[in-house]
Protein backbone atom coordinates (compact mmCIF):
# COMPACT_ATOMS: atom_id res chain seq x y z
CA UNK A 1 0.00 0.00 0.00
CA UNK A 2 1.37 3.51 -0.65
CA UNK A 3 2.27 5.48 2.25
CA UNK A 4 1.98 9.07 2.97
CA UNK A 5 4.59 11.60 2.92
CA UNK A 6 5.70 15.15 2.85
CA UNK A 7 7.51 16.42 -0.52
CA UNK A 8 11.42 16.39 0.20
CA UNK A 9 11.55 20.49 0.00
CA UNK A 10 8.67 21.99 1.80
CA UNK A 11 10.17 24.63 0.43
CA UNK A 12 8.53 24.33 -3.63
CA UNK A 13 4.94 24.11 -3.92
CA UNK A 14 3.50 21.37 -3.23
CA UNK A 15 -0.11 21.76 -2.52
CA UNK A 16 -1.49 19.78 -5.66
CA UNK A 17 0.82 17.21 -5.33
CA UNK A 18 -0.63 16.71 -1.78
CA UNK A 19 -3.98 16.80 -3.08
CA UNK A 20 -2.92 13.95 -5.72
CA UNK A 21 -1.20 11.81 -2.93
CA UNK A 22 -4.03 11.25 -1.18
CA UNK A 23 -6.24 10.96 -4.20
CA UNK A 24 -3.89 8.17 -5.48
CA UNK A 25 -3.88 6.82 -1.81
CA UNK A 26 -7.57 6.00 -1.73
CA UNK A 27 -7.67 4.97 -5.78
CA UNK A 28 -5.78 2.09 -4.56
CA UNK A 29 -9.46 1.30 -2.58
CA UNK A 30 -11.63 1.40 -5.92
CA UNK A 31 -11.95 -0.44 -9.11
CA UNK A 32 -11.85 2.11 -11.67
CA UNK A 33 -9.25 1.98 -14.69
CA UNK A 34 -6.12 4.37 -14.81
CA UNK A 35 -7.10 5.84 -17.26
CA UNK A 36 -10.87 7.28 -15.54
CA UNK A 37 -9.14 8.18 -12.44
CA UNK A 38 -6.15 10.07 -14.13
CA UNK A 39 -9.01 12.20 -16.05
CA UNK A 40 -10.43 12.58 -12.40
CA UNK A 41 -7.15 13.51 -10.80
CA UNK A 42 -6.02 15.93 -13.62
CA UNK A 43 -7.28 19.93 -13.76
CA UNK A 44 -9.14 20.32 -17.33
CA UNK A 45 -8.21 23.40 -17.90
CA UNK A 46 -5.88 26.28 -15.88
CA UNK A 47 -6.10 30.14 -17.11
CA UNK A 48 -3.17 32.25 -15.69
CA UNK A 49 -3.46 35.76 -16.96
CA UNK A 50 -1.59 39.14 -16.04
CA UNK A 51 -3.24 42.73 -16.29
CA UNK A 52 -2.70 46.32 -15.48
CA UNK A 53 -3.71 48.66 -13.11
CA UNK A 54 -2.57 52.38 -12.29
CA UNK A 55 -1.39 53.32 -8.72
CA UNK A 56 -0.63 56.52 -8.34
CA UNK A 57 2.13 57.48 -10.99
CA UNK A 58 2.88 53.79 -11.50
CA UNK A 59 0.93 50.75 -13.52
CA UNK A 60 1.45 47.49 -11.21
CA UNK A 61 0.97 44.36 -13.54
CA UNK A 62 -1.36 41.88 -11.46
CA UNK A 63 -1.08 37.76 -11.60
CA UNK A 64 -3.95 35.99 -11.28
CA UNK A 65 -5.81 32.69 -12.36
CA UNK A 66 -8.74 30.73 -12.61
CA UNK A 67 -8.78 26.88 -12.47
CA UNK A 68 -11.36 24.67 -13.47
CA UNK A 69 -10.21 21.23 -12.27
CA UNK A 70 -13.15 19.04 -13.52
CA UNK A 71 -16.34 19.20 -15.69
CA UNK A 72 -17.81 16.17 -15.12
CA UNK A 73 -20.57 18.60 -13.86
CA UNK A 74 -21.59 21.82 -14.89
CA UNK A 75 -21.09 24.67 -13.80
CA UNK A 76 -17.81 24.73 -12.28
CA UNK A 77 -17.75 25.99 -8.82
CA UNK A 78 -15.40 27.68 -6.25
CA UNK A 79 -13.77 30.51 -4.62
CA UNK A 80 -11.70 32.99 -5.55
CA UNK A 81 -8.75 33.79 -3.01
CA UNK A 82 -6.67 36.87 -2.48
CA UNK A 83 -3.16 36.39 -0.99
CA UNK A 84 0.59 37.47 -1.77
CA UNK A 85 0.78 33.72 -1.51
CA UNK A 86 -1.50 33.05 -4.01
CA UNK A 87 0.28 30.73 -6.79
CA UNK A 88 -0.81 28.34 -9.67
CA UNK A 89 -0.06 24.91 -7.73
CA UNK A 90 -2.11 26.11 -4.82
CA UNK A 91 -5.49 27.31 -6.87
CA UNK A 92 -4.69 24.05 -9.02
CA UNK A 93 -5.13 22.20 -5.55
CA UNK A 94 -7.71 24.10 -4.20
CA UNK A 95 -9.52 23.64 -7.44
CA UNK A 96 -9.18 19.80 -7.34
CA UNK A 97 -10.19 19.69 -3.58
CA UNK A 98 -13.91 22.04 -4.34
CA UNK A 99 -14.82 18.92 -7.13
CA UNK A 100 -14.36 16.25 -4.38
CA UNK A 101 -15.91 18.30 -1.66
CA UNK A 102 -18.95 18.80 -4.53
CA UNK A 103 -19.23 15.20 -4.50
CA UNK A 104 -18.97 14.21 -1.20
CA UNK A 105 -22.06 16.52 -0.15
CA UNK A 106 -23.86 15.91 -3.44
CA UNK A 107 -24.17 19.37 -4.49
CA UNK A 108 -24.08 19.21 -8.56
CA UNK A 109 -20.95 21.30 -9.59
CA UNK A 110 -17.55 20.61 -11.22
CA UNK A 111 -14.35 22.02 -9.04
CA UNK A 112 -12.57 25.50 -9.85
CA UNK A 113 -10.95 28.03 -8.06
CA UNK A 114 -9.78 31.61 -8.65
CA UNK A 115 -6.59 33.51 -7.01
CA UNK A 116 -5.29 37.31 -7.42
CA UNK A 117 -1.59 37.37 -6.21
CA UNK A 118 -2.36 40.69 -4.10
CA UNK A 119 -2.50 41.58 -0.52
CA UNK A 120 -5.53 43.28 -0.02
CA UNK A 121 -4.33 44.98 2.82
CA UNK A 122 -1.88 47.24 0.83
CA UNK A 123 -4.78 48.36 -1.54
CA UNK A 124 -7.67 51.24 -1.42
CA UNK A 125 -10.90 49.93 -1.71
CA UNK A 126 -11.46 51.49 -4.78
CA UNK A 127 -8.58 49.77 -6.45
CA UNK A 128 -9.93 46.60 -4.88
CA UNK A 129 -12.81 47.05 -7.03
CA UNK A 130 -10.59 48.14 -9.94
CA UNK A 131 -8.81 44.37 -9.65
CA UNK A 132 -11.78 43.00 -8.79
CA UNK A 133 -14.40 44.52 -12.41
CA UNK A 134 -11.33 43.78 -14.49
CA UNK A 135 -10.31 40.47 -13.14
CA UNK A 136 -14.06 39.70 -13.87
CA UNK A 137 -13.63 40.95 -17.45
CA UNK A 138 -11.09 38.76 -18.35
CA UNK A 139 -12.97 35.58 -16.67
CA UNK A 140 -15.56 37.04 -19.50
CA UNK A 141 -13.43 37.44 -22.32
CA UNK A 142 -12.46 33.22 -22.10
CA UNK A 143 -15.49 32.41 -21.05
CA UNK A 144 -14.59 31.66 -17.38
CA UNK A 145 -17.52 32.83 -16.08
CA UNK A 146 -21.74 32.20 -15.98
CA UNK A 147 -24.32 31.27 -14.24
CA UNK A 148 -24.02 27.60 -16.24
CA UNK A 149 -19.92 27.89 -17.05
CA UNK A 150 -18.18 28.72 -14.05
CA UNK A 151 -19.79 30.60 -10.45
CA UNK A 152 -16.69 32.00 -8.22
CA UNK A 153 -17.71 32.60 -4.17
CA UNK A 154 -15.49 34.08 -1.22
CA UNK A 155 -12.91 32.00 -0.29
CA UNK A 156 -9.49 33.97 2.18
CA UNK A 157 -9.14 37.36 1.59
CA UNK A 158 -12.76 37.98 -0.09
CA UNK A 159 -16.76 38.23 0.75
CA UNK A 160 -19.76 39.79 -0.11
CA UNK A 161 -18.24 43.28 -1.40
CA UNK A 162 -16.05 41.59 -4.15
CA UNK A 163 -18.41 39.17 -4.86
CA UNK A 164 -20.98 42.04 -5.81
CA UNK A 165 -18.77 43.77 -7.84
CA UNK A 166 -18.21 40.39 -9.81
CA UNK A 167 -21.97 40.37 -10.13
CA UNK A 168 -22.36 43.81 -11.38
CA UNK A 169 -19.71 43.46 -13.63
CA UNK A 170 -21.04 40.38 -15.24
CA UNK A 171 -24.44 41.72 -15.29
CA UNK A 172 -23.38 45.01 -17.28
CA UNK A 173 -21.44 42.85 -19.72
CA UNK A 174 -24.71 39.93 -19.87
CA UNK A 175 -27.67 42.90 -20.06
CA UNK A 176 -30.65 41.06 -20.22
CA UNK A 177 -29.41 37.59 -19.26
CA UNK A 178 -31.91 36.37 -17.18
CA UNK A 179 -29.89 34.24 -15.38
CA UNK A 180 -27.08 36.50 -14.95
CA UNK A 181 -26.61 36.76 -10.97
CA UNK A 182 -26.31 32.76 -10.32
CA UNK A 183 -22.86 33.66 -12.22
CA UNK A 184 -21.30 34.28 -8.19
CA UNK A 185 -22.57 33.70 -5.04
CA UNK A 186 -21.87 34.41 -1.18
CA UNK A 187 -23.63 37.94 -2.82
CA UNK A 188 -25.14 40.11 -0.01
CA UNK A 189 -28.85 39.95 0.96
CA UNK A 190 -29.83 42.88 -1.12
CA UNK A 191 -28.26 41.53 -4.30
CA UNK A 192 -29.91 38.41 -4.02
CA UNK A 193 -27.05 36.66 -1.72
CA UNK A 194 -28.93 33.88 0.96
CA UNK A 195 -29.56 34.46 4.68
CA UNK A 196 -27.53 32.07 6.14
CA UNK A 197 -24.54 31.92 3.83
CA UNK A 198 -22.00 34.04 5.35
CA UNK A 199 -22.22 31.85 8.43
CA UNK A 200 -22.35 28.67 6.43
CA UNK A 201 -18.85 27.43 6.51
CA UNK A 202 -18.02 27.79 10.22
CA UNK A 203 -21.48 26.61 10.81
CA UNK A 204 -21.06 23.47 9.00
CA UNK A 205 -17.45 22.85 10.50
CA UNK A 206 -19.45 22.92 13.80
CA UNK A 207 -21.72 20.35 12.45
CA UNK A 208 -19.31 18.29 11.31
CA UNK A 209 -17.65 18.15 14.76
CA UNK A 210 -20.58 17.34 17.02
CA UNK A 211 -21.43 14.40 14.40
CA UNK A 212 -17.86 13.15 15.24
CA UNK A 213 -18.14 13.89 18.87
CA UNK A 214 -21.32 12.11 18.97
CA UNK A 215 -20.30 8.90 17.86
CA UNK A 216 -19.56 6.99 21.69
CA UNK A 217 -17.34 4.41 19.87
CA UNK A 218 -15.06 6.61 18.52
CA UNK A 219 -14.91 8.78 21.36
CA UNK A 220 -14.29 5.78 23.76
CA UNK A 221 -11.10 5.17 21.72
CA UNK A 222 -9.49 8.66 22.20
CA UNK A 223 -10.72 8.84 25.83
CA UNK A 224 -13.23 11.32 25.56
CA UNK A 225 -17.18 11.36 26.75
CA UNK A 226 -19.25 12.07 24.07
CA UNK A 227 -20.99 15.26 23.23
CA UNK A 228 -19.50 18.97 22.65
CA UNK A 229 -20.54 19.93 26.36
CA UNK A 230 -16.83 21.37 27.70
CA UNK A 231 -14.77 20.55 25.02
CA UNK A 232 -11.72 22.70 24.49
CA UNK A 233 -11.75 24.31 21.32
CA UNK A 234 -8.42 26.25 19.70
CA UNK A 235 -9.44 27.82 16.69
CA UNK A 236 -6.57 29.18 14.30
CA UNK A 237 -7.57 31.92 11.84
CA UNK A 238 -10.54 34.16 12.91
CA UNK A 239 -12.28 34.85 9.76
CA UNK A 240 -15.16 34.25 7.99
CA UNK A 241 -14.80 30.46 8.60
CA UNK A 242 -12.95 30.57 12.18
CA UNK A 243 -15.04 33.25 13.88
CA UNK A 244 -18.40 31.41 12.86
CA UNK A 245 -17.10 27.96 13.51
CA UNK A 246 -16.13 29.43 17.35
CA UNK A 247 -19.96 31.25 17.23
CA UNK A 248 -21.63 27.83 16.57
CA UNK A 249 -19.38 25.58 18.63
CA UNK A 250 -20.44 27.94 22.14
CA UNK A 251 -23.62 27.40 20.95
CA UNK A 252 -23.31 23.52 20.78
CA UNK A 253 -21.18 23.94 24.45
CA UNK A 254 -18.04 24.17 23.61
CA UNK A 255 -15.34 26.34 25.65
CA UNK A 256 -12.93 28.18 23.09
CA UNK A 257 -9.82 28.16 24.66
CA UNK A 258 -7.51 29.76 21.83
CA UNK A 259 -7.42 31.54 18.73
CA UNK A 260 -3.89 32.14 16.76
CA UNK A 261 -4.19 35.15 13.87
CA UNK A 262 -1.05 35.64 11.62
CA UNK A 263 -0.12 37.93 13.81
CA UNK A 264 -0.05 36.17 17.73
CA UNK A 265 -2.51 33.82 19.77
CA UNK A 266 -4.13 33.91 23.18
CA UNK A 267 -4.85 31.43 25.38
CA UNK A 268 -7.78 31.11 28.04
CA UNK A 269 -8.71 28.12 29.90
CA UNK A 270 -11.96 29.08 31.09
CA UNK A 271 -12.76 30.37 27.71
CA UNK A 272 -12.88 33.42 25.91
CA UNK A 273 -15.68 35.05 23.80
CA UNK A 274 -14.76 35.67 19.54
CA UNK A 275 -16.92 38.71 19.69
CA UNK A 276 -14.58 40.36 22.67
CA UNK A 277 -11.63 39.61 20.37
CA UNK A 278 -12.98 40.52 17.15
CA UNK A 279 -13.87 44.51 19.23
CA UNK A 280 -10.29 44.23 20.48
CA UNK A 281 -8.72 44.07 17.37
CA UNK A 282 -11.10 46.24 15.78
CA UNK A 283 -9.68 49.14 17.86
CA UNK A 284 -6.34 48.06 18.40
CA UNK A 285 -5.45 46.16 15.33
CA UNK A 286 -4.35 43.11 16.59
CA UNK A 287 -5.70 40.12 18.73
CA UNK A 288 -2.34 40.48 20.80
CA UNK A 289 -3.37 42.86 24.25
CA UNK A 290 -6.51 41.11 24.70
CA UNK A 291 -6.93 41.35 28.79
CA UNK A 292 -9.53 38.10 28.99
CA UNK A 293 -6.63 35.74 27.70
CA UNK A 294 -4.32 34.47 30.20
CA UNK A 295 -1.85 33.93 28.35
CA UNK A 296 -0.85 35.22 24.73
CA UNK A 297 2.29 33.77 21.60
CA UNK A 298 3.34 36.38 19.54
CA UNK A 299 4.76 33.56 17.65
CA UNK A 300 1.16 32.16 15.70
CA UNK A 301 2.16 28.83 15.48
CA UNK A 302 2.66 28.36 19.57
CA UNK A 303 -1.33 28.80 20.02
CA UNK A 304 -1.70 25.65 18.11
CA UNK A 305 0.63 23.72 20.20
CA UNK A 306 -1.77 24.33 23.90
CA UNK A 307 -3.49 22.13 25.85
CA UNK A 308 -7.17 21.43 23.94
CA UNK A 309 -9.33 18.49 22.88
CA UNK A 310 -9.77 19.74 19.13
CA UNK A 311 -8.22 22.10 17.14
CA UNK A 312 -9.57 23.83 14.02
CA UNK A 313 -7.27 25.41 11.59
CA UNK A 314 -9.48 27.94 9.82
CA UNK A 315 -6.83 30.23 8.18
CA UNK A 316 -4.43 28.64 5.39
CA UNK A 317 -2.70 25.03 4.36
CA UNK A 318 0.45 23.56 5.27
CA UNK A 319 -0.09 24.64 9.16
CA UNK A 320 0.20 21.11 10.63
CA UNK A 321 3.61 19.80 9.28
CA UNK A 322 5.93 16.78 9.93
CA UNK A 323 7.27 19.40 12.34
CA UNK A 324 5.48 20.36 14.51
CA UNK A 325 2.30 17.95 14.32
CA UNK A 326 3.86 15.95 17.60
CA UNK A 327 3.61 18.98 19.85
CA UNK A 328 -0.45 19.11 19.11
CA UNK A 329 -2.21 18.08 22.07
CA UNK A 330 -5.48 18.23 20.04
CA UNK A 331 -7.32 14.68 19.76
CA UNK A 332 -8.86 15.60 16.99
CA UNK A 333 -8.41 18.38 14.00
CA UNK A 334 -11.37 19.86 12.03
CA UNK A 335 -10.16 21.13 8.84
CA UNK A 336 -11.91 24.20 8.38
CA UNK A 337 -9.27 25.83 5.77
CA UNK A 338 -8.45 23.82 2.80
CA UNK A 339 -5.65 21.63 3.10
CA UNK A 340 -4.00 22.73 7.03
CA UNK A 341 -2.68 19.47 7.24
CA UNK A 342 0.30 17.73 5.02
CA UNK A 343 -0.14 13.99 4.24
CA UNK A 344 3.02 13.29 6.62
CA UNK A 345 1.90 15.37 9.72
CA UNK A 346 -1.76 12.94 8.72
CA UNK A 347 -0.08 9.89 9.16
CA UNK A 348 1.52 10.68 11.97
CA UNK A 349 -1.46 12.04 13.96
CA UNK A 350 -3.51 9.36 13.17
CA UNK A 351 -1.17 6.71 14.02
CA UNK A 352 -1.44 8.33 17.47
CA UNK A 353 -4.95 7.35 17.22
CA UNK A 354 -6.11 11.16 16.45
CA UNK A 355 -9.17 11.52 14.11
CA UNK A 356 -9.01 13.85 11.15
CA UNK A 357 -12.13 15.52 9.47
CA UNK A 358 -10.88 16.08 6.23
CA UNK A 359 -11.25 19.89 4.52
CA UNK A 360 -13.00 18.28 1.80
CA UNK A 361 -16.20 17.24 3.77
CA UNK A 362 -15.55 19.91 7.01
CA UNK A 363 -16.02 22.87 4.93
CA UNK A 364 -18.50 21.85 2.65
CA UNK A 365 -21.06 24.11 4.31
CA UNK A 366 -20.18 27.01 2.59
CA UNK A 367 -20.64 25.30 -0.91
CA UNK A 368 -23.95 23.67 0.09
CA UNK A 369 -25.24 26.86 1.22
CA UNK A 370 -23.64 28.54 -2.04
CA UNK A 371 -25.63 25.27 -4.11
CA UNK A 372 -28.68 26.92 -2.38
CA UNK A 373 -28.08 30.49 -3.80
CA UNK A 374 -27.58 29.57 -7.17
CA UNK A 375 -30.67 27.43 -7.22
CA UNK A 376 -32.72 30.60 -5.56
CA UNK A 377 -30.99 33.11 -8.55
CA UNK A 378 -31.99 30.21 -11.42
CA UNK A 379 -35.86 30.44 -9.75
CA UNK A 380 -36.11 34.03 -8.78
CA UNK A 381 -37.81 33.45 -5.63
CA UNK A 382 -36.79 33.56 -2.04
CA UNK A 383 -36.99 30.17 -0.65
CA UNK A 384 -39.93 30.07 1.77
CA UNK A 385 -41.75 33.00 0.08
CA UNK A 386 -44.50 31.01 -1.77
CA UNK A 387 -45.16 28.18 1.11
CA UNK A 388 -44.28 30.23 4.70
CA UNK A 389 -47.92 31.94 4.80
CA UNK A 390 -49.71 28.30 3.64
CA UNK A 391 -47.92 26.32 5.54
CA UNK A 392 -48.35 28.82 8.84
CA UNK A 393 -52.41 28.91 8.04
CA UNK A 394 -52.60 24.77 7.46
CA UNK A 395 -50.90 24.40 10.94
CA UNK A 396 -53.45 26.85 11.97
CA UNK A 397 -55.72 24.66 10.97
CA UNK A 398 -55.01 21.76 12.49
CA UNK A 399 -53.71 23.34 15.90
CA UNK A 400 -57.84 24.83 16.25
CA UNK A 401 -58.91 21.31 14.54
CA UNK A 402 -57.06 19.27 17.55
CA UNK A 403 -57.81 21.67 20.17
CA UNK A 404 -61.39 21.47 19.43
CA UNK A 405 -61.48 17.93 19.33
CA UNK A 406 -59.26 17.43 22.69
CA UNK A 407 -61.02 20.56 24.48
CA UNK A 408 -57.82 21.53 25.53
CA UNK A 409 -55.54 24.66 25.11
CA UNK A 410 -52.26 25.19 23.73
CA UNK A 411 -49.92 27.90 25.70
CA UNK A 412 -49.35 30.79 23.30
CA UNK A 413 -45.99 30.34 22.66
CA UNK A 414 -46.89 26.87 21.94
CA UNK A 415 -48.86 27.81 19.40
CA UNK A 416 -46.07 30.36 18.01
CA UNK A 417 -43.60 27.58 17.93
CA UNK A 418 -46.30 25.11 15.95
CA UNK A 419 -47.82 27.57 14.13
CA UNK A 420 -44.38 29.29 12.71
CA UNK A 421 -43.42 28.66 8.67
CA UNK A 422 -40.07 27.98 8.07
CA UNK A 423 -38.17 31.02 7.10
CA UNK A 424 -35.55 31.40 4.08
CA UNK A 425 -33.00 31.20 7.37
CA UNK A 426 -34.42 28.04 8.55
CA UNK A 427 -34.87 26.16 5.55
CA UNK A 428 -31.44 26.96 4.28
CA UNK A 429 -29.79 26.06 7.97
CA UNK A 430 -31.87 22.68 8.02
CA UNK A 431 -30.55 21.99 4.69
CA UNK A 432 -27.21 22.60 5.45
CA UNK A 433 -27.30 20.81 8.56
CA UNK A 434 -28.83 17.73 6.99
CA UNK A 435 -26.08 17.56 4.51
CA UNK A 436 -23.29 17.71 6.59
CA UNK A 437 -24.84 14.96 8.77
CA UNK A 438 -25.53 12.85 6.24
CA UNK A 439 -22.27 12.95 4.11
CA UNK A 440 -20.14 12.33 7.99
CA UNK A 441 -21.79 9.18 8.45
CA UNK A 442 -21.49 8.45 4.72
CA UNK A 443 -17.90 8.74 5.10
CA UNK A 444 -17.71 7.01 8.46
CA UNK A 445 -19.70 4.13 6.82
CA UNK A 446 -16.62 3.48 4.25
CA UNK A 447 -14.00 3.66 6.62
CA UNK A 448 -15.55 1.11 9.18
CA UNK A 449 -16.42 -0.85 6.05
CA UNK A 450 -13.23 -1.67 4.94
CA UNK A 451 -9.98 -1.85 7.25
CA UNK A 452 -7.51 -0.87 4.87
CA UNK A 453 -9.03 2.17 4.55
CA UNK A 454 -6.54 4.10 7.30
CA UNK A 455 -8.59 7.94 7.81
CA UNK A 456 -11.58 9.78 7.30
CA UNK A 457 -9.94 11.54 4.41
CA UNK A 458 -9.09 8.35 2.57
CA UNK A 459 -12.90 7.24 2.85
CA UNK A 460 -14.17 10.89 1.48
CA UNK A 461 -12.18 10.20 -0.99
CA UNK A 462 -13.10 7.05 -2.07
CA UNK A 463 -16.80 8.57 -1.44
CA UNK A 464 -15.53 11.43 -4.19
CA UNK A 465 -14.27 9.27 -6.60
CA UNK A 466 -16.76 6.61 -6.98
CA UNK A 467 -19.54 9.38 -7.71
CA UNK A 468 -17.71 11.36 -10.13
CA UNK A 469 -16.72 7.73 -11.59
CA UNK A 470 -20.44 7.13 -12.20
CA UNK A 471 -21.10 10.59 -13.76
CA UNK A 472 -18.23 9.81 -16.61
CA UNK A 473 -19.86 6.67 -16.55
CA UNK A 474 -23.16 7.62 -17.19
CA UNK A 475 -22.16 10.33 -20.15
CA UNK A 476 -21.24 6.78 -21.69
CA UNK A 477 -17.28 8.47 -22.35
CA UNK A 478 -15.95 5.53 -20.08
CA UNK A 479 -16.41 1.80 -19.97
P1 LIG B 1 -10.72 35.03 5.74
O1 LIG B 1 -9.86 35.89 4.91
O2 LIG B 1 -12.09 35.51 6.08
O3 LIG B 1 -10.00 34.71 7.15
C1 LIG B 1 -8.73 34.14 7.27
C2 LIG B 1 -8.17 34.56 8.63
O4 LIG B 1 -6.94 33.86 8.85
C3 LIG B 1 -7.85 36.06 8.71
O5 LIG B 1 -8.39 36.60 9.90
C4 LIG B 1 -6.33 36.09 8.68
O6 LIG B 1 -5.79 37.20 9.38
C5 LIG B 1 -5.98 34.78 9.39
N1 LIG B 1 -4.63 34.30 9.14
C6 LIG B 1 -3.84 34.48 8.05
N2 LIG B 1 -2.66 33.85 8.21
C7 LIG B 1 -2.69 33.27 9.43
C8 LIG B 1 -1.76 32.50 10.19
N3 LIG B 1 -0.57 32.19 9.71
N4 LIG B 1 -2.13 32.07 11.41
C9 LIG B 1 -3.34 32.36 11.91
N5 LIG B 1 -4.26 33.11 11.25
C10 LIG B 1 -3.95 33.56 10.03
O7 LIG B 1 -10.74 33.63 5.00
P2 LIG B 1 -11.83 32.48 5.14
O8 LIG B 1 -12.84 32.69 4.09
O9 LIG B 1 -12.23 32.34 6.56
O10 LIG B 1 -10.96 31.21 4.67
C11 LIG B 1 -10.11 30.52 5.57
C12 LIG B 1 -9.85 29.13 5.04
O11 LIG B 1 -11.09 28.44 4.87
C13 LIG B 1 -9.16 29.06 3.67
O12 LIG B 1 -8.34 27.91 3.63
C14 LIG B 1 -10.31 28.87 2.71
O13 LIG B 1 -9.92 28.25 1.50
C15 LIG B 1 -11.21 27.97 3.53
N6 LIG B 1 -12.61 27.98 3.12
C16 LIG B 1 -13.34 29.12 3.11
C17 LIG B 1 -14.68 29.09 2.74
C18 LIG B 1 -15.57 30.30 2.78
O14 LIG B 1 -16.79 30.15 2.59
N7 LIG B 1 -15.06 31.48 3.03
C19 LIG B 1 -15.25 27.87 2.34
C20 LIG B 1 -14.48 26.71 2.38
C21 LIG B 1 -13.16 26.77 2.77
Amino acid sequence: MATLKSKANPLEPHFFDDVSQFFDHAAQFTSHSHGLLDQIKVCNSVYRFRFPIRRGDNIEVVDAWRVEHSHHKSPTKGGIRYSEMVNEDEVMALAALMTYKCAIVNVPFGGAKGGIKINPKNYSVAELETITRRYTVELIKKNFIGPGIDVPAPDYGTGEREMSWIADTYLTMNPGQLDALGSVTGKPISLHGIDGRRAATGRGVAIAIRECVDIAEDMEELGFSTGLEGKRVIVQGLGNVGYHTAKVLIEFGATIVGICEYDGALYNPDGMDPDEIIEHRKNNGTILGFKKAQKEFRLPAEGLEQDCDILVPAALENQITEENVGRIKAKIIAEGANGPTTPGAEAIFVEKGGIIIPDMYCNAGGVTVSYFEWLKNLSHVAFGRMDKRYEELANLNLVNTVESITGQSLSAAQRKTIIKGASELELVNSGLEDTMIRSYHEIREILKGNRKIDTLRTAAFVSSIDKIAVSYQNMGIWP
